[in-house]
């Protein structure tokens, strides 16, 4: 199986080359030619996790063995996860969580993130190549230290978090401020999410950064690297997997999934998970007040011509949502000239329009709804005290559009995804459980775990006592420049 990319279709190269690449030269993402063939979800129901994502990424990833497949599952998903479920359901009145954050960094990126290193490693061993992989990851808080923490020390890699220094949460900075390795650096950038995406984007074909590159690859580790994408597929079926077992459906039945969205990553896996198989009737994407897909999926204009508001959910601050590129390539059978096009328009005029035959395609499966701030505050308080179950506010938003999707009179089993810990965001968990307090950082952490007589998870609770390690603050101006003296220092013969 070979992939293209969404904006030449010209190109055809395997998954390895994918993955180590990450972004296509001409600035589209790789994207699957066609998707594996499909999976009977009857034949998943005894599977562990670590047996379905062996049986998932061995379709996607058709030139790995699939004994380098299982070898990059056992060493991704063991005891970094703090439940042998790695990703466990839970039950609610209204529907069923799905709880992707316990892994070594609290958030769902995890899943991802300590796969995708393995993966390339694996690529890297199949080329032969004797280059220092440079990962350069833009971050809107949680994506940075799952990187971090994924690539420390890995060889053969080097990996440089660039994340808004304004907008990430007290307890996000810290983790990314304090993180371990040799091979990792961190800089904080005087912009928000999407000037630091636009930066990382910029540099893969800017001639400066590449001149300065000797012996170094530029990667991603961003949801734009399709490696960091197709490990999320997994988890759609294992919650299917899930409800069949504890019997709240029948297999076949379909389903709907509630997924607080950012840039896109998270949802599009769940349309990949639909494209090989998975019974699934609506993906439902869950905005905060950045609302630009709600409105796009309404209206069919994506328009970032609106202020960028930082909110309790910060991982979904961001108006530019990257994988949106994908479903837009397949919603127009696969046509580059077309996504291109589109793309143009956004970096030129900040907006695009799509023809209305394609947004009707799109609709059968996406359907968007927001929250805001008081919205997403009091379902975490009603949560709370309905069914004693704490949520983070990205949760929260999804669980506000659930209700939301759930008043059109939908009666089907519902999932929502479940990305954070309560604890990266204790003080705003902390505000909508018990009424605004004074309480901040480490003492708002230590309050909630009292309040909710939760335990705080290991990799939290260890930050206070961890040295600052990286404090560096750039203007956004200076992002190339940045980039192209870290190539410098990563070059070698
Ligand atoms: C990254 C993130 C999201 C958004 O996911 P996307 O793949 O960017 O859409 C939602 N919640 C949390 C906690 C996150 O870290």
């Amino acid at each position: 199986m070979q992939y293209t990319s969404t904006r030449n279709t010209g190109l055809h190269i395997p998954a390895h080359q994918a993955v180590l690449q990450g972004l296509s030269r001409e600035g589209g993402l790789f994207v699957p030619e066609e998707f594996p063939g499909p999976i009977s979800p009857s034949d998943i129901l005894h599977d562990s996790y670590q047996q379905l994502a062996v049986r998932i990424l061995s379709g996607f990833l058709s030139d790995y063995t699939e004994d380098e497949i299982r070898q990059c599952v056992s060493a991704a998903y063991d005891s970094k996860f703090d439940t042998d479920a790695i990703v466990p359901t839970r039950t609610l009145k209204d529907g069923t969580l799905l709880e992707l954050f316990h892994g070594p960094t609290s958030a769902f990126k995890d899943v991802a993130l300590t796969l995708l290193p393995h993966l390339l490693s694996c690529a890297y061993e199949k080329d032969g190549l004797s280059d220092t992989i440079s990962i350069l990851t833009a971050t809107s808080g949680d994506t940075g230290k799952a990187a971090l923490s994924g690539f420390a020390d890995v060889p053969h890699t080097a990996i440089t978090v660039f994340y808004p220094e304004i907008g990430v949460s007290f307890i996000q900075k810290k983790q990314m401020q304090t993180a371990r390795g040799n091979n990792v650096s961190v800089i904080a950038v005087q912009g928000n999410f999407d000037d630091c995406q636009r930066m990382v984007k910029e540099a893969v074909s800017d001639p400066e950064v590449l001149k300065a590159c000797h012996h170094v690859r530029i990667s991603s580790a961003n949801s734009i690297n399709i490696g960091r994408l197709l490990p999320q597929v997994v988890y759609y079926f294992s919650a299917y997997r899930d409800l069949v077992n504890s019997q709240k459906i029948h297999c076949g039945d379909e389903i709907s999934f509630i997924v607080p969205t950012g840039n896109f990553g998270d949802i599009l896996a769940g349309y990949y998970a639909k494209k090989i198989g998975l019974p699934i009737r609506h993906l439902i994407c869950a905005s905060n007040t950045n609302h630009v897909l709600t409105d796009f999926l309404n209206t069919g204009v994506y328009s970032t011509d609106r202020p960028f508001v930082p909110t309790m959910s910060p991982s979904m601050d961001i108006l530019i949502s990257s994988n949106l590129e994908r479903l837009l390539f397949m919603a127009s059978g696969n046509d580059p000239e077309l996504v291109s096009k589109l793309m143009d328009d956004l970096k030129q005029t900040g907006r695009f329009a799509v023809p209305e035959e394609m947004m009707q395609k799109i609709r059968e499966t996406f359907i968007g709804y927001w929250a805001d701030e008081t919205s997403c505050s009091s379902e975490i308080h009603r949560l709370y005290e309905q069914e004693q179950v704490t949520i983070d506010p990205h949760t929260a938003v999804a669980m506000h559009a659930l209700h939301e999707y759930q008043k059109t009179g939908a009666s089907e089993a519902c999932v929502v995804l479940s990305t954070a810990s309560p604890f990266k965001f204790s003080a705003s968990v902390l505000d909508a459980l018990s009424g605004p307090s004074d309480l901040k950082d480490f003492a708002a952490m230590n309050q909630l775990s009292r309040v909710t007589g939760l335990k705080i998870p290991a990799g939290l609770a260890e930050l206070e006592q961890l040295p600052i390690r990286f404090s560096r603050t750039i203007a956004k101006a200076d992002g190339l420049n940045a980039i192209k003296e870290r190539m410098e220092e990563l070059s070698h013969d």
